[in-house]
């Protein structure tokens, strides 16, 4: 069985609601409280969403070698702190790194067993629907969220997976995630076999 669990998708890709439901049905799972340099959205707890520090501060943690992974996304740092995801493998629970495309590749070259899973919407039309809906975000957010997502499909095939979220189906993937980290394998429907044409196609569906 895996040992960490990597989880990435676009945002808008339904990857909170899916982990969720994963930590819920396998609770050793335990999501990794990132740090980052964003400010907080209305209803996000200090410390549990996040931890929300200042540009000086991640640059700080930088300096002191203290993040397993790091990257800048949409004009914001995000970073993973090694020694809470060393605690959790010690304590034997399985951290979950719900984290963007180039720290994602930092991060899997750093261990051999972990699970890598890309989440996706089925098409490019209802990840920015879902982003507008979301309605926490200025249109210039989102645009600039749309576009760090085209750059993020070219990365896909670097994940060992690849799962569609499709409209009302968050149980689907959160069990198809689960199959492959208890056997190895799933069947679910939310998994997608012809990635490159999945790429191909996601932004004329
Ligand atoms: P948001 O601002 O919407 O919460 O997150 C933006 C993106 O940053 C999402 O894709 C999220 O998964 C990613 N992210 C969150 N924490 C980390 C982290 O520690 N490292 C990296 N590389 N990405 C992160």
């Amino acid at each position: 069985m895996a040992k960490v669990l990597i989880l990435s998708g676009f945002a808008g890709s339904g990857k909170g609601t899916i982990c969720a439901i994963a930590r819920q049905k396998e609770p050793r799972l335990r999501l990794s409280v990132s740090m980052t340099t964003r400010a907080p959205r209305p209803g996000e707890v200090n410390g549990r969403e996040y931890t929300f520090v200042t540009p000086e501060e991640f640059r700080k943690t930088v300096e002191e070698d203290g993040f397993l992974e790091y990257a800048e996304y949409s004009k914001n740092c995000y970073g993973t702190p090694k020694k809470q995801f060393f605690d959790m493998m010690e304590q034997g629970f399985i951290p979950v790194l719900e984290i963007e495309t180039r720290g994602a590749e930092q991060a899997m070259g750093k261990m051999d067993d972990c699970l890598s899973v890309f989440l996706s919407p089925p098409s490019f039309t209802v990840l920015e629907k879902r982003l507008r809906d979301r309605g926490t975000e200025t249109e210039e957010a989102v645009r600039r969220r749309l576009s760090e997502a085209k750059e993020e499909l070219r990365r896909i095939p670097r994940y060992q997976y690849l799962l569609v979220n499709r409209d009302g189906k968050a149980e689907e993937a959160a069990d198809a995630i689960l199959d492959l980290l208890h056997t190895g394998k799933t069947d679910s429907p939310a998994l997608v076999k012809d990635v490159q044409a999945f790429i191909d196609g996601f932004l004329n569906a």
